[in-house]
């Protein structure tokens, strides 16, 4: 990967430089409905003014190359800048057509599309895409196929029942000390696995706006059982840095609030989206978690690597979610490569999640066995922390359900059997009997769960 990183010359796009002020300074950046993102070319002009120093941007030849090759009007400076790729997002057939050979299962899928997720690509993921190869893994992962028409048993537009847990819009309030803050409707680049398929790319009850973030704060402020909050949407990293700095420092003042996460995908297909501005403001906002989707190894560019170095040297700690898709990521090689990688650049994989079943998904579902497998394959074979927790969300609203292949085997007599790693069988002395303390009292706890 390092061989690969290109050194660029460019200063961070100067309007991301925003001053940082106190949050009550920053009230009136925040926009009244609907709260925008730059993605109309107007939105694109860059004026350009002396900068005090200059942060780097990491380039690899292959997105150089690209650059070149398909938006020769762009220049390097252009490219780094977040909001330039959000308004060359490329979003209908002719812009993908130029810059990928569709297949007639692609072109067709894409012409019949209306209404949720439809096609978005930022210039820099369509230059890690294959031209000549329709299964590519990380092209099927953003690229419509016919299969997304198909609508299998059990499959729904809200599988998880998050708008049933919604007590106002936007909020998702379902485990007991914490709560899910759709903050936004809007990504970079649509994942056509996408759990909020229905939410990402249109309006509806997502089209958010501050008075929905007020109501969503309100009740926070007023349920003094939520001591985290996970922001996510839509990507928060679309928001502005005056928009997260007013959303982040209105939390910070919640006195039950202990900390926040953010989930994104930015550091992955809109790397540049992590400036040394944005980095400069969350840090003030410790403690501050940050859950970053990825899903192959190829996402595991010099752009990738250096947005979540920046992440990390902000102190903030990273995880990955990942989603188990069928031809993308279900191998164990594919998967110990990418958790590996992970580690290398400073992010811990969290969960790997089997893919929720969401209209149109059956072409990318895998049977949990599969999961199961690639858990047994990496776990004792290497470090535990590469080993992401294999969930599956329950349908329904059931929440998270971890699964780990069964290693107590059995039981012989007091002993419980153990299969390590290896395969082999190992015996742990455990009594059934219950517990006593040196005089013969109960140990305190329910002992009876312990029975396999
Ligand atoms: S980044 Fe997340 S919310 Fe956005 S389209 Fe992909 S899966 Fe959906």
């Amino acid at each position: 990967m390092g061989r690969e990183i290109l050194i660029t010359e460019e200063v961070e796009p100067p309007g991301s430089q925003t001053p940082l002020g106190t949050p009550e300074e920053f009230t009136e950046f925040v926009p009244s409905a609907p709260i925008s993102h730059p993605t109309s070319k107007r939105s694109t002009a860059i004026v350009l003014q002396p900068a005090r120093w200059m942060p780097r941007f990491a380039v690899s030849v292959r997105s150089r190359a690209f650059r070149r090759r398909f938006f020769p009007e762009a220049s390097p400076v252009e490219w780094n800048d977040w909001r330039w790729q959000l308004s060359h997002r490329i979003v209908d057939m002719e812009g993908l057509d130029r810059v990928v050979r569709l297949s007639e299962d692609e072109r067709g899928a894409i012409l019949r599309h209306r209404g949720h997720l439809p096609l978005a690509i930022t210039p820099y993921y369509a230059g890690l895409l294959e031209a000549g190869d329709p299964l590519q893994p990380l092209r099927r992962t953003v690229v419509p196929v016919s299969d997304e028409y198909v609508r299998a048993a059990g499959e729904a537009e809200d599988p998880l029942g998050e708008d049933g847990d919604s007590p106002v819009p936007g909020l998702v309030h379902r485990y007991p000390d914490r709560v899910l803050f759709l903050v936004t409707g809007f990504c970079s680049t649509h994942c056509r696995y996408c759990t909020r398929s229905r939410v990402v790319g249109h309006g509806g009850d997502y089209g958010l706006n501050r008075a929905q973030w007020e109501r969503a704060i309100g009740y926070i402020e007023a349920t003094p059982v939520v001591r985290d909050v996970l922001l996510s949407g839509g990507d928060p990293l679309t928001l502005s840095d005056e928009a997260l700095d007013w959303l982040l420092s209105r939390l910070q003042r919640i006195p039950h609030v202990e900390f926040v996460r953010i989930g994104t995908k930015a550091p992955v297909v809109l790397p540049q989206r992590i400036t040394p501005a944005l980095t400069r403001m969350l840090k003030r906002y410790h403690p501050l978690w940050m859950s970053i989707h990825f899903t192959h190894p190829d996402e595991l560019t010099p752009e990738a690597s250096q947005a979540c170095g920046r992440l990390a040297d902000a102190g903030i700690p990273l995880g990955s979610q990942t989603v188990l898709l069928a031809g993308v990521n279900d191998d164990l090689e594919t998967l110990r490569r990418l958790v590996h990688g992970l580690l290398r650049i400073r992010v811990k994989p969290y969960y790997l999640y089997q893919c929720d079943p969401i209209v149109g998904s059956s072409h990318f579902r895998t049977p949990v066995d599969r999961g199961l497998e690639i858990i047994r394959g990496l776990r004792g074979h290497t470090s535990g922390y590469a080993v992401p927790t294999y969930v599956i969300d329950a349908p329904g609203g059931g929440g998270k359900v971890p699964l780990l292949p069964d290693y107590a085997v059995g039981r012989d007599g007091d002993d419980l059997l153990l299969q390590n790693y290896h395969g082999n069988i190992y015996r742990y002395p455990d009594p059934m009997k219950e517990a006593t303390t040196g005089n013969g009292t109960p140990l305190p706890g329910d002992l009876d769960n312990r029975s396999f």
